[in-house]
């Protein structure tokens, strides 16, 4: 059985984070890491990005070796044994801990049919199948009209495949824009080339060769070398409902990122926490989120006694559109739109409760920190008092 001081269950962004920031306060004391991924972790939003406007592969290494540490890859926890501070693997290797984190991060929701024939894109795995049919200047269908199928759309017509969009709203991203803003963008991914399809559900995907085909409940078919699904995650919570953690769309973890049981630690996309600027518990699938509270996961587990109170940002590429935001930025608040240029350059604000809840920066950077601000103030603020309050 290998013994360590710190064990860390997952191997994406938040654990990385979690074992640098282990080794600001304790050089010496010894890091586990098993990780269902047999590659190392890297970062995950280059496989929507970077990788497809041309990044190295080699760039998205998050070096976490540097943090001393022993990696166990290609090996899922099955079992968290708290009584004797132990986990097992898929393998029935055992591994020990004095402190653990649970960075299990989210998997991707599958739909009822299709099988093996579309793919979860998630991981460097998925990235990597689909390559195979871009080389070959293939036929893609998108599943999905939110971050990953509007990412990974682009992505693949930049590369010159012919890709086919599908999701049952009215405009693309509809879950956080503006409705004028989401119907903007369908029209926008029809000039670069997207065959962008609002309102279409799909109904049935069959396997055909290599590829499949795709059929919706209006009556359309698609052909294709590669389905691309993404409908959303789930976080991966499954061993620590089996153990007896406090669960609830998310282990749910206080302000030093304890969970219910005594030094058990969970971050990241699995973690549901506290915000303090919001006055809720929320768990948070973004980069920022992942990087920062894997950081603070890691100090804490090391004895740093600081809570978590950071509002994590998020952000996004759509050909040479980009957005920032924070905060609540959810469609079915009263949404403020303050456009400098419209769908270009302006800022949406969120509200709720009688004050801003969160903030999307369309083609604005720089000021993130204002709308964290904005957030945090929390004062009385309406549609006819919000607009201005950031600059474009
Ligand atoms: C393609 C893509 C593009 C993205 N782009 C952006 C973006 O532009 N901006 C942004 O803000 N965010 C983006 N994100 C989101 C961001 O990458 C995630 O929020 C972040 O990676 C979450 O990190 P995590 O470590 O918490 O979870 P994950 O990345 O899900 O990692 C969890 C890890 O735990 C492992 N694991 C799970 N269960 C077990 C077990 N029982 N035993 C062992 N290992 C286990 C998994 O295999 C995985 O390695 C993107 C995500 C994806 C997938």
């Amino acid at each position: 059985m290998a013994a360590y001081r710190y064990l860390i269950v997952g191997g994406g962004m938040t654990a990385d984070a979690a074992a640098h920031g282990i080794r600001e306060l304790d050089r010496d004391g010894t890091i586990g890491l098993v990780s269902a991924e047999s590659d190392p972790p890297y970062n995950r939003p280059p496989l929507t990005k970077g990788l497809w406007k041309g990044e190295a592969l080699e760039s998205i290494w998050r070096k976490t070796g540097d943090a001393a540490i022993d990696l166990h890859l290609g090996r899922r926890v099955t079992t968290l044994d708290l009584p004797s501070r132990t986990v097992v693997d898929d393998r029935g290797d055992q591994h020990s801990y004095e402190k653990l984190l649970l960075a299990t991060g989210a998997v991707p929701r599958r739909l009822p049919f299709g099988g093996d024939s579309v793919i979860y894109y998630r991981g460097l795995a998925d990235y990597r199948r689909v390559r195979q049919v871009v080389d070959r200047g293939g036929t893609v269908v998108v599943i999905g009209g939110g971050f990953i199928g509007s990412e990974i759309a682009a992505g693949l017509a930049m590369n010159g495949c012919k890709v086919t969009m599908l999701f049952p709203e009215d405009g693309i991203g509809a879950r956080i824009f503006p409705a004028d803003l989401a119907k903007f963008l369908v029209g926008y991914y029809r000039d670069q080339g997207v065959a962008a399809k609002p309102g279409e559900q799909v109904a049935e995907i069959k396997g055909a060769g290599t590829g499949a085909v795709v059929s919706t409940k209006s009556g359309l078919t698609f052909n294709a070398d590669a389905v691309i699904a993404g409908v959303g995650v789930i976080p991966d919570t499954d061993i620590a409902k089996v153990a007896g953690l406090a669960v609830e769309d998310g282990i749910i973890v206080d302000e030093h990122l304890r969970t219910s049981m005594p030094d058990v630690y969970a971050a990241g996309d699995v973690a549901r926490f506290m915000s303090p600027q919001l006055g809720r518990r929320m768990r948070v699938e973004h980069e920022d989120n992942a990087l920062t509270m894997g950081r603070a996961a890691g100090r804490a587990m090391a004895g740093d006694t600081a809570a978590y109170e950071h509002l994590p940002f998020f952000y996004s590429d759509l050909f040479d559109l980009g957005y920032e935001a924070v905060g609540e930025t959810d469609s079915r608040l009263e949404m403020v739109a303050d456009w400098k240029t419209p769908f270009r350059e302006g800022v949406v604000y969120y509200l709720g409760g009688g004050r801003v809840r969160g903030v999307l920066l369309w083609g604005i950077f720089g000021k993130v920190d204002a709308a964290r601000a904005l957030i945090a103030a929390g004062g009385a603020l309406d549609a006819a008092s919000v607009k201005g309050r950031i600059q474009a």
